[in-house]
């Protein structure tokens, strides 16, 4: 079990997204900030994010292990800009709620 990485990834297409560290965290959202992705939050912890080519990707964010897990369901490598988008917003709806 490999504690140097930040995220680990499963098989296939299924790719999962686990923030171990604030620094992590605010890179990621740094990056959603600069690229300006469309997110739409469906529930607290589900949202659909839009990509650059158009598509709609949904991006789930949740706690388990006491690890905040991010799983978005696109073929790209994650940490991906939607994984971001909706970590950011998924974050600032937590803060308001005052998780
Ligand atoms: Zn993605």
């Amino acid at each position: 079990m490999s504690v140097s990485n930040s995220y680990s990834q499963t098989k296939g297409e299924k790719q999962i997204f686990i923030l171990r560290n604030k620094q992590q965290l605010a890179k990621a959202i740094d990056n959603a900030k600069a690229l300006h992705p469309k997110v739409r939050m469906i529930e607290f912890g589900e949202y659909q994010v839009s990509g650059s080519t158009g598509n709609t990707y949904t991006v789930l964010c949740y706690c388990a292990g006491g690890e905040k897990i991010v799983d978005c369901n696109c073929p790209s490598r994650v940490p991906c800009k939607h994984s971001a988008a909706a970590l950011a917003l998924h974050v600032h709806v937590a803060a308001r709620r005052g998780h």
